[in-house]
């Protein structure tokens, strides 16, 4: 039982409306994604992570020294390391060896999945044709990270596994959102200027991995294209971080003042010196589609917020806004700084990423603002400031 129904609304297309009164921090919903996958250089830099549901498997002391390439690096209060209970449960796969936090999730990839998609010995072979995929997708597309093509390759071996094929693409095909004509701005925007070389390239190491009859319906060009573009404006980051998760888990602790600011200045200093070597990337990273969740609008005042307490792919929607009946939930699609931009900003950013022109409460209030891009507008924001605008 839902809090929230999914309507048609005319000229707005999709949307969810509430159906309950929501305060500000309460829980609308929770959802396992449809599909979810660690992004391929997050992988590559040895980020360890469950393969089902992303949960990091490396202690917060292995992470902290990982990240400030540091193998003397203390942490205070290991008690609170939130890993520990999962640790205990660490599975592997016996073939492959991929790493699950749990037997549970094990099975789980097992039975959705993995029955199909464990390579066995061949998983660390660099010349079998779905690595060899991979390390084409990792040359077109650099840290920071906003895809991965394996999960694609994830969504072939669920569809072969699948014993409801038609239910399965029935799913599948509630993610599209695309508009034909604009699908080349949304790959210009995952893979770059390069972007019709590159995918016709991913395209071709896509068929060798998977020449497969099974598979005909997705290894046609178009087919292939209309799977990149769901990718694309559908998927949803997650991140997750056994340091980000032990410090929420000290700070909240009982403790004399002089403690409290003993552990606050450690903390900085372990940010410090991760911070040194790892730079901005301190998280386990992937992305994952998830049916629900996918379905809310965007809106630059939101009131609601995805969120991953449990350190895995579980998103949890929380109120950020307090919700009446009839009210529509909308999230929003941008970051924080991004929303801080302006009204021409905003809606650039929006439209090239996720085709569509927002026409939120913030955004009309801001109808009369002059087209100008902020002043902190980033550089590779204007690059293509003298392409059409897809929605003229
Ligand atoms: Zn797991
Ligand atoms: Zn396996
Ligand atoms: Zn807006």
């Amino acid at each position: 039982m839902y809090s929230f129904e999914i309507k048609e609304i005319p000229g707005k297309g999709r949307s969810m409306i509430s159906t309950k009164a929501f305060a500000i921090g309460e829980t609308i919903f929770e959802e396992e994604p449809f599909v979810s996958r660690q992004f391929s250089w997050n992988a590559a830099y040895g980020y360890k992570a469950c393969d089902h549901c992303m949960r990091p498997l490396e202690t917060v002391v292995e992470n902290v020294r990982r990240l400030a390439n540091n193998n003397a690096l203390v942490v205070p209060l290991p008690e609170y390391d939130p890993t520990t209970p999962w640790l205990q449960q660490f599975t592997q796969c016996p073939n492959c060896k991929v790493r699950y936090c749990s037997e549970d999730c094990r099975m789980e990839a097992l039975n959705k999945y993995h029955r199909i998609a464990c390579m066995g010995a061949f998983h660390t072979d660099d010349t079998h044709p779905i690595n060899a995929l991979n390390e084409i997708w990792k040359k077109m597309h650099y840290p920071p990270e906003t895809g991965t093509i394996m999960l694609i390759v994830r969504l072939m071996a669920m569809y072969k596994q699948s014993n409801n094929k038609e239910q399965f693409l029935q799913s599948l095909q509630s993610f599209q959102s695309l508009i034909v004509n604009t699908e080349q701005k949304i790959y210009h925007k995952m893979l770059g200027e390069h972007f019709e070389q590159q995918m016709e390239q991913l395209f071709v190491a896509f068929c060798r991995a998977f020449a497969d009859e099974e598979l005909a319906a997705f290894t046609n060009a178009e087919a292939f294209k209309a799977l990149m573009g769901m990718i694309g404006t559908n998927s949803q980051g997650i991140a997750t971080s056994p340091l980000a998760e032990w410090v929420k888990k000290v700070s909240d602790l009982p403790m004399p003042e002089g403690d409290k600011t003993k552990l606050d200045e450690y903390i900085d200093d372990i940010y410090n010196k991760v911070g040194e070597f790892a730079g901005e990337f301190l998280n386990t990273e992937g992305a994952g589609l998830y049916l629900l969740q996918s379905k809310i609008n965007h809106s630059c005042v939101p009131n609601a917020h995805s969120t991953f307490p449990y350190s895995n792919d579980i998103v949890v929607l929380k109120a950020v806004a307090p919700i009446q009946v009839g009210e529509e939930i909308c999230i929003s699609y941008l970051d924080e700084c991004q929303l801080e931009r302006s009204r021409h900003s905003r809606q650039k950013i929006l439209k090239e990423n996720y085709i569509f022109v927002c026409q939120c409460p913030k955004c009309q209030s801001q109808a009369t603002d002059p087209d100008e891009t902020s002043e902190d507008e980033d550089d590779d924001m204007d690059m293509d400031d003298d392409d059409a605008d897809m929605s003229d």
